[in-house]
This record gives C-alpha cells, sequence and structure tokens, in this order.
C-alpha cells in the first residue's frame, strides 16, 4: 500500500531533530566542563530534552502519514519507547562528554546513538495496534540502522573536532547537529519505507490519537524544552564568564601584592624582604663560582633633624629624591633597598676586586652631598657608609648584613660623610648567637618563658570576641627578648617543637581558666614552620584540647601564609584535619608572603589576618587602602573573616570599618599583657557568646569533632 506524506510535517520533524541535536551537542559541551555536581544536571536534562526530541521527531513523523485508518497506539510500549529515546541520549552524551574523546568513544557514541534511536523507531512502530501486522523489507530496515550508526558517528567525530577547536566553532557545531537531525530522521523515513501495511488494515485496542493537536501539542512542548534548555546553557556561560572575570580580579590583585609585598611603599625601592631574597641568590651564585660581592649599608647622617624641623612631607619627598640619586650611582645589576627610616641597603654585583667597593661607596657619597632642594630651602645630606665583603666577611645573609651594620657604625663614629670597611676585631657577633642559642636551650626548663595576650575587637559592636597568645622571654641578665629574635633561633635548632608545646598547653589551660569563670573566648595560637610539619602535630592538639577539657572551637591557630604555601598538598591534608578537630585556622601576617591568593579556594581555611604593614601605610598610601578593600572583599567572598593586625589610630579603624573588616588588633585597643593584667578589661568587654563569630562558630558547633565523613560539607 502506498503511503503518500504531508510535507509540511515531514519538514517540521526534521527541523525538530535538527535543533534538538544542536542543543544536545551545546549540554555535552557543558557537561565535559561542569564539575560536580552541575554536571549531573546537565546530564539529566540534555538527555531529556534529546530524548523528547527524538521521540516527537517519530510521532511528527508518524503523523505526517495520511493513512486511510486511524492509528491506535498501546500506551505502556509508547511509553516505553520515550524512556529508550532518553537512555540513548543520555549514554550518547555521556560519552561525548568524556574528558578523553577519541576514535573509540566516536565509533561507541555512534553504535549506540543510532543503535538507541532504531530501537526507538522500531519499538514505537510495534505500538501501533494493527491488523495484519507491519510487514519489514529486511534490506531496508538494516539501511535504517546504519544510516543512524554512521550519521551520529559522523556527528560526535565533528563536535570532537569542535573540542580541539581547529574547526570554526558555530559552524562545526550546526553540521554537527544537521548530521545528528539526518541521522534521527533518516532511520525514522527509511524505516518507514521498510515497513509495509496490508491494504485492509485496520487498528483495535490502543487509543487513537487526534493527529492535528497532538502535531501542535508535540512541537510546542519541544519547543518550550529547547527554549529551556538553550536559556540554562546561556546562564551557564554567564556563570563562567563570571568566573573568568573573577580569576582575571584575583591575577591583578596578586600582581599588586606582590609588587608590594617586594617594593618600599615611599621610594620603590625594593623591600627588606626581597633585598634578604636577593642576597641569598647572590650567595648562591659567589658559591657556585660568580666570585666577590658586597653589601653596604647606607645611612643619612642628619636627616632625623630635616625630618622633625620641616615635617614628614619634606622628609618623604628628600628620602625619595635620595633613592633616584642612589639609582643613578650604582651601576645595572646592583640591588637597592630600603630597610625603614633612612636606611639603605646595596648589593654590588660580582666585583673585580675589593677596592671597587670603597669606589662606589666614595662615588654614592659625592653624589647624595650635593645640595638639594625642598620646598624652598636648600638642603644639605650627608651620608655614612659600611661595607662587607662576601667572602671574606661573612658567608650567611646574616653575618654579611649585620658586618655591614657593624661598619657603617664604624663609619658614623669617625664623624659621618665616610665609608668604612668591616674589619675583623668588630665582630662579637659568632659568640653572641652561640651565647643566645645555650640560653634558649635552657629557658623552658628555667621557667623563662611566659606568655602575654592581646585581645581582638569586633569592628561593628567593639567587643572582645578572641585572644591572641605571643611568647614572651625574660632573659635573666637580658631582660625581655622579642619573638622575632629567639623565633627564628628556635627554629632553626628545632627547639621550637617543645617550646610550641609549651605554648598551646599554657593557652589551653588559661583558656579554660577563663571559660570556667563565664569568659568564653577564643585564644589563637601561632604555629611555627617546623611545628605545622611535626607528624605528632594533631595528636598534641587534641591531648592539650583533652588535658583541659577546651571546646575545640576556642582554639585558633595562626599560620603563615609561607607555610602554608611550601609543600601545597600536605598543608591541605592537616588542614582539613585540622578543620576536622573544629579548631580555628587563620592565616598570620596576610600579604607579606606569597601573596598567591588563589590558593585561599583550596584550603580551609577560617580567616585572614592583614598585615600590619598594609595597615600602616594606609595613612598615606592610596594604594594599600585599595589592597586591604581587595582582600576584605575577597575574604568575604570565599565566606572568611578578615582581621586586622597592628592597627594603631581611630583613623585606621575608622578607614577599616568603612571598608568593613571584621575584627581588629592592636595597640589602640591594647597591647599585649599577661593574663591577669588583662582580665579588668576583658570582663568590661567581653562579647556575649563570641557576638562576631557568631555565624561561623554555630555552622562549626553543628559538627561533631572527629567526623571524617564531614570534610566535603566545610561551611566556608
Ligand atoms: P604576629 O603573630 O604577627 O603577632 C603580632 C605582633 O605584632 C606581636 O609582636 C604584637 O605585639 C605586635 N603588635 C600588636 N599590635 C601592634 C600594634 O598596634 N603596632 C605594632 N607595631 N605592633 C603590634 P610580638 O609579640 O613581638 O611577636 C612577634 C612575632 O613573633 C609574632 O607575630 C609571631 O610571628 C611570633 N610569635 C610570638 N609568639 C609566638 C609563639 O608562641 N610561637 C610562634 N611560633 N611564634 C610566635
Ligand atoms: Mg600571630
Ligand atoms: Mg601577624
Amino acid at each position: 500500500m502506498h503511503v503518500p506524506y504531508n510535507s509540511w510535517l515531514v519538514a517540521l520533524s526534521i527541523a525538530v531533530a535538527v535543533s534538538v541535536s544542536y542543543t544536545a551537542f551545546r549540554l555535552a559541551a557543558r557537561v565535559a566542563e561542569a564539575i560536580r555536581p552541575m554536571r549531573s544536571y546537565w546530564l539529566i536534562g540534555g538527555a531529556s530534552a534529546m530524548g523528547i526530541g527524538i521521540w516527537s521527531t517519530h510521532f511528527i513523523g508518524m503523523l505526517a502519514i495520511s493513512m486511510p485508518m486511524v492509528l491506535r497506539y498501546d500506551i505502556p510500549m509508547t511509553v516505553a519507547s520515550l524512556l529508550i529515546a532518553i537512555i540513548t541520549s543520555w549514554m550518547a552524551i555521556r560519552i561525548a562528554g568524556t574528558e578523553r574523546f577519541g576514535r573509540g568513544a566516536v565509533a561507541l557514541g555512534g553504535l549506540v546513538m543510532g543503535g538507541g534511536i532504531a530501537a526507538m523507531h522500531f519499538l514505537g512502530m510495534a505500538a501501533i495496534d494493527i491488523t495484519p501486522a507491519i510487514r519489514y523489507q529486511p534490506a531496508l530496515v538494516a539501511a535504517s540502522i546504519i544510516v543512524g550508526i554512521g550519521a551520529s558517528s559522523g556527528a560526535l567525530w565533528l563536535t570532537f573536532q569542535l573540542r580541539g577547536g581547529r574547526t570554526a566553532r558555530p559552524l562545526a557545531r550546526l553540521g554537527a547537529a544537521v548530521l545528528m537531525g539526518l541521522a534521527i530522521s533518516g532511520t525514522h523515513y527509511i524505516g518507514m519505507a521498510a515497513a509495509s501495511f496490508a491494504a485492509h488494515s485496520r487498528c483495535y485496542g490502543g487509543v487513537a490519537l487526534d493527529n492535528a493537536w497532538l502535531a501542535v501539542t508535540i512541537a510546542l512542548v519541544t519547543a518550550s524544552l529547547l527554549g529551556f534548555t538553550l536559556m540554562t546553557d546561556m546562564y551557564s556561560s554567564e556563570l563562567a564568564a563570571r568566573a573568568q572575570a573573577h580569576a582575571a580580579r584575583l591575577q591583578q590583585i596578586n600582581a599588586q601584592l606582590r609588587y608590594q609585598a617586594t617594593h618600599d611603599g615611599l621610594t620603590g625601592l625594593l623591600n627588606r624582604a626581597a633585598f634578604l631574597k636577593r642576597l641569598a641568590a647572590a650567595l648562591r651564585a659567589a658559591r657556585a663560582g660568580a666570585g666577590r660581592f658586597a653589601v653596604l649599608a647606607l645611612d643619612l647622617d642628619r636627616f632625623k633633624l630635616i625630618n622633625d624641623s620641616l615635617g614628614h612631607g619634606a622628609g618623604d619627598r628628600l628620602l625619595c629624591e635620595v633613592a633616584r640619586r642612589l639609582c643613578a650611582m650604582t651601576r645595572p645589576g646592583d640591588a637597592i633597598a630600603r630597610m625603614g627610616g633612612d636606611e639603605f641597603l646595596v648589593l654590588t654585583r660580582p666585583l673585580a676586586s675589593a677596592e671597587d667597593a670603597g669606589a662606589i661607596a666614595t662615588q654614592i657619597i659625592q653624589g647624595l652631598s650635593k645640595p638639594l632642594r625642598l620646598d624652598s630651602l636648600e638642603v644639605l645630606v650627608a651620608s655614612s657608609i659600611g661595607i662587607s665583603h662576601y667572602p671574606s666577611d661573612g658567608d650567611t645573609p646574616e653575618a654579611l648584613l649585620a658586618h655591614a651594620d657593624e661598619a657603617l657604625y664604624g663609619a658614623k663614629r669617625q664623624g659621618g660623610r665616610t665609608f668604612q670597611c668591616f674589619v675583623a676585631q668588630m665582630n662579637g657577633f659568632p659568640h653572641e648567637r652561640l651565647q643566645l642559642e645555650s640560653d634558649l636551650n635552657h629557658a623552658l626548663a628555667r621557667g623563662q618563658f611566659e606568655l602575654y595576650y592581646q585581645p581582638r575587637v569586633d569592628v561593628v559592636s567593639a567587643r572582645v570576641t578572641s585572644v591572641e597568645a605571643l611568647l614572651r622571654w625574660r632573659h635573666p641578665s637580658r631582660g625581655p627578648i622579642s619573638p622575632r629574635t629567639f623565633i627564628p633561633i628556635a627554629e632553626e635548632t628545632g627547639l621550637i617543637v617543645p617550646i610550641g608545646a609549651w605554648v598551646l598547653n599554657e593557652a589551653c589551660r588559661q583558656a579554660r581558666r577563663w571559660h570556667s569563670s563565664g569568659l568564653s573566648l577564643r585564644i589563637a595560637v601561632n604555629l611555627s614552620a617546623l611545628q605545622f610539619r611535626q607528624p605528632g602535630l594533631l595528636r598534641m592538639i587534641a591531648a592539650a584540647l583533652a588535658a583541659e577539657g577546651l571546646p575545640p572551637r576556642l582554639l585558633e591557630l595562626e599560620i603563615t601564609e609561607s607555610v602554608v604555601m611550601t609543600d601545597a598538598a600536605s598543608s591541605v591534608a592537616i588542614l582539613e584535619q585540622l578543620s576536622r578537630m573544629g579548631v580555628i585556622v587563620s592565616v598570620d601576617d596576610f600579604g607579606t608572603g606569597y601573596s598567591n591568593m588563589s590558593y585561599l579556594q583550596r584550603f580551609p581555611i577560617d580567616r585572614l589576618k592583614i598585615d600590619a604593614s598594609f595597615i600602616s601605610a594606609m595613612n598615606d598610601d592610596p594604594q594599600s587602602t585599595l589592597i586591604v578593600q581587595a582582600i576584605i572583599s575577597l575574604a568575604h567572598n570565599l565566606r572568611m573573616k578578615v582581621i586586622a593586625e597592628g592597627v594603631e589610630t581611630p583613623a585606621q579603624l575608622r578607614r577599616l570599618a568603612s571598608l568593613g573588616c571584621d575584627q581588629y588588633q592592636g595597640f589602640l585597643f591594647g597591647q599585649p599583657m599577661p593574663a591577669e593584667a588583662l582580665e579588668p578589661q576583658l570582663r568590661a568587654h567581653a562579647s556575649l557568646g563570641d557576638a562576631g563569630d557568631t555565624a561561623l562558630t554555630s555552622a562549626r558547633l553543628a559538627r561533631p569533632a572527629w567526623d571524617p565523613g564531614l570534610l566535603a560539607s566545610n561551611d566556608r
């Protein structure tokens, strides 16, 4: 029996097949890029859209036939054919979305897709309750399946090319969609040509469908599905664009921070940290055979007088002019740094002879002694320089700097405006350092350590939320020694491990005492690099908490950026374990070390402490305010709290409040003090239930300590 077709409906069915394929390929690309759990949403959405599309193509194709009788369908079988279409699409999109997509995947995908389309088609046909049954011509059935598989493979191959970025994207995607559309409609129409209906066929049972409204309904459903998927697809591209913008901004802040971290804000010369790095590199090169070099320490004579009488503005301009002249009078390759105040350092590139350094020093002293205009005044500045040489005066950065400094004092003692090379008699350094080391060795046993505590205050409520424990060493003959002096020695000698354990236990004991007396304050303890990497760290912390029965949320650990960044992979593991314990982790001195902000996204960190140098620079350097602002907004985006360190003036606090900083710490509220001395102040300002941290604390409290399963669901 010849079956005539309605060509409009045929065209509609092919259009649906092509457009549904186009959407499915866009979604497959999303699946490839997406991360869990978005991946499964795209997969389910794409498979449903495409499955319904294939099925609609088939049905519109069926409606396009003008049959003498009304076709009646078996509903369960019809629904099964729809499910087959969806499952087939699901598998095909998964295959097209795999990361490594080669010939094997193309062939497998084509087979699945072509086979699935054919299965859907013939099951759909079987759903027609017709007597006598439809007869099929085997050759045409085979042709319909082969066309389906071939065209699907071609389409998948094209998307593969697309992924490689070698083909013009929109054209290739359209080509792939057309091929896929051909696979779907080709299978259908060749399959239909294979079918022959007996002349007096009749349909019994099943459900009859009204052609006209069915066609319209199917087309509408398909169109709205397509519209919906395209829209979500566009939304996701928009999200991706936003993420990209975020990453670009991160990179920009990074560059700013890197500059800020290595340069002096006023003069643009190197800062101390960057200079030390250069010095270490020069030492390595010299040991490897690059020969001798020198370190020049320079100080302006009478700078304080000029600064005090003409004001800070004039002093700053003077320093900038000195920096400019220093750059002009040294050679390319010499490194120049400002160490703060009116102290400068020069690291020479390799020298031919020891006398060369003296020649450079003479040139600098002469160059700086030329008159200089400040406002309407002409001022004369003079300078003194101390020189140390590698290898004769030391072979570590510390030794070379200390000796250049000693030589500088020698030059000053001679009345200034001159230079002096280091001579060995000046040297008291190694002996002194050894003495300190040996004293430090006994300090713990002799009970010379004490903890001071400095409050941290909520910027908005002005309540104390926590305190930082800061170590003090009362040396029997030298008096108090700063942790900045003895912590590096303790690190080098390994003494920091027992000392750090003492600090932790002592801090937990104090926190317990306060906790019992109704002061629920969190205590922050500094962890050194060596401590952080100790294998027994977690056990030690757990033991310290258990010994005092202190809830983990009342302990915070401060770790510097560089510690976190060295061996990032193992850091993540340690931090995650700490986070699971329920202990709070913060990054100390943020902005001074690596300044690589992108790592923050990967580490389970609760808060950032902006280094004091940024806070003090905010007064006169607008760049610093911008950086502080950027750090705060970044931290908030990553759901971290921000603490400003070293806040000394009400103006700084006001500025920080306007930037949305959460907490601050500094001399403005109080110096670090022994626990008893601090207590009255704490009672007056204690926060009710740790006001500044409520959100975080309650989220943390919901987590039982030590539950390994809760790692993924962290609340940052
Ligand atoms: P940090 O952890 O960044 O501590 C902040 C330092 O800034 C403290 O110096 C504090 O006294 C000081 N400070 C606080 N407010 C202000 C302010 O308004 N202006 C200025 N100019 N300074 C302020 P401190 O106590 O001398 O400690 C120095 C560093 O020694 C600490 O820096 C920390 O890195 C280390 N440290 C201290 N105690 C320990 C400890 O128990 N273990 C370890 N590993 N390191 C410690
Ligand atoms: Mg600290
Ligand atoms: Mg700090």
